[in-house]
């Protein structure tokens, strides 16, 4: 119907002003995390994550630096953290920053749906203007909510709205819909997002060797059914050729060496029978398969697992009958004593069963306690002779963060074996190259990755874009849009 290069220009004008929708990427083509994308048709407007890049090396808050509270909002755009996009950020907010027309003052309608919420798609989602709506699914919320309570909620204040997966809603002319997928947090999904001029398949962060491989591949079978043009994939695990010699092999098979979550327990006990003392473990808590695979470990093994509070209180509300002990730090007892002791933390103390260092130290092969990597100091009061510290994808993840030698130090210092014990929660490169055979897409765009281009579509055309330039989807086409001096000229 249309034709993408024209030498009217008047005609042109007319196309890209009315008819069409308009895609643009303001983070996370080549980091892990951090990806934003706007998807706009006339008036409406979807924005998806709003999560800041995971690069523990080069950060800005290494944990030392504080965080103004007053003005996240200024700070976050002077480092760069959030991208300037007009109509997104209140006025109140950006402080007479002129470069960034505010929320107040943008006549579109504009919603932020949020695929998961791990911090490299949410972490800045607390700088959105109240009156915009943040979408999390019902899942994500009540486990968001509950990180909130505990202090692992992310900065600033607002209301989030609730989604479901397959309830399709509607921000203006484009329909949203939520599908289920597997990835290692509660509440992941993947948006379809149709317009009138073409749709689009964002996959959020995945994987097929977690409990739930049907949601991934159920996922495909979804977004097949719906039909959409552009599909959007992570591509997390794709590092340089050089690494991985060997092309893609398009393949669901589990390799022998890849330990899936549902293996991941049985592993943890063999570490923990040939283990004569304490058994330490550290997690990311927001992955529930994990606190449920530990304590699983700990049931087969005799040994108690005993939580930090913030790990309790999340056991406590997702796996509700599970058994489990709190860990009663120094700090805690003087929590209690002096009164400053958080509700939810003091009716948990009452409800389960209490440990500190003395008591775990009668028997510690009795026990698999929790240890947190900002805890660490705490196992100078545990006794670790002949304990494992088993790291089991908690922070620090790899060398690649400056804390992870911090931590080997510490752990050879006080003499406790550390033992590697996890798995990612993204696919591998193999089932990328599947899962994306599977979806078969005319239009492909791979993000959320170090080496996108390494994803190639069998069939499909591969758009590595590029920040500050729009894409045009016009007539189910994906296109780039030139901007001439004199008008708008679409490109190819
Ligand atoms: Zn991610
Ligand atoms: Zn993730």
């Amino acid at each position: 119907m249309y034709r993408f290069l024209f030498s009217n220009e008047e005609e042109v004008f007319w196309v890209t002003t009315f008819e069409q929708t308009k895609i643009r990427f303001w983070g996370g083509l080549r980091t892990i995390g951090g990806t934003i994308v706007t998807v706009e048709y006339k008036d409406s407007r979807v924005v998806f994550d709003f999560g800041l890049k995971y690069d523990p090396a080069t950060n800005f808050f290494d944990g030392k630096l504080k965080l103004r509270t007053t003005s996240i909002v200024q700070d976050y755009l002077r480092l760069g953290m959030i991208p300037k996009i007009d109509g997104l950020y209140s006025d109140k907010d950006l402080a007479g920053n002129e470069e960034v027309i505010p929320a107040e003052l943008d006549k579109r309608q504009t919603a932020v749906i949020i695929s998961h919420i791990h911090l490299d798609h949410i972490g800045a989602m607390g700088t959105i203007a109240p009156e915009i709506p943040v979408y999390l699914t019902s899942d994500s919320l009540k486990l968001y909510r509950s990180l909130d309570t505990i202090g692992e909620g992310v900065p600033g204040n607002r209301e989030y709205q609730l989604c479901d997966y397959e309830q399709s809603f509607r921000i203006g002319e484009i329909t949203v819909t939520p599908i289920q997928v597997d990835h290692d947090v509660l509440g992941a999904c993947a948006f379809h997002i149709e317009t009138p001029e073409g749709s689009i398949f964002y996959t959020g962060d995945l994987r097929l060797h977690g409990n739930y491989p049907e949601r991934t591949e159920q996922m495909i079978q979804k977004a097949k059914e719906r039909g959409f043009d552009v599909l959007i994939m992570e591509g997390t695990t794709l590092r340089s050729v050089e690494e991985h010699r060997e092309p893609l092999v398009s393949t669901n098979k589990l390799p022998e060496n890849l330990l899936t979550e549902a293996q991941l327990p049985r592993k943890v006990e063999e570490v923990l029978e040939e283990t004569n003392g304490i058994g330490c473990f550290n997690i990311y808590n927001r992955n529930i398969d994990r606190i449920e695979g530990i304590l699983t470990a700990g049931k087969n093994t005799k040994r108690t697992v005993v939580f930090e509070p913030e790990t309790a209180y999340l056991a406590s509300l997702f796996i509700p009958d599970s058994e489990f002990a709190i860990y009663l730090s120094s700090e805690t007892i003087a929590e209690v004593k002096n009164g400053s002791i958080l509700e939810w933390k003091k009716s948990l103390l009452e409800r389960y069963e209490i440990l500190d260092a003395k008591k775990i130290n009668e028997h510690p092969s009795h026990y698999f306690v929790q240890n947190s990597y900002e805890n660490t100091m705490e196992m100078f009061d545990l006794n670790v002779a002949n304990g494992v510290y088993i790291h089991s994808n908690g922070v620090p993840l790899g060398d690649f963060d400056p804390s992870y030698q911090n931590l080997q130090n510490f752990l050879e210092r006080i003499g406790i074996e550390h033992v590697l014990v996890g798995t990612s929660g993204h696919a591998i490169p193999n089932h990328l190259q599947y899962i994306l055979d599977e979806f078969d897409p005319d239009f492909f765009i791979p993000l959320h990755s170090f080496h996108p281009e390494r994803l190639i579509p069998r069939r499909g055309r591969q758009v590595l874009p590029e920040y500050g330039v729009t894409y045009l989807l016009i007539n189910n086409e994906l296109t780039k849009m030139i901007e001439k001096d004199n008008g708008v000229v679409i490109g190819g």
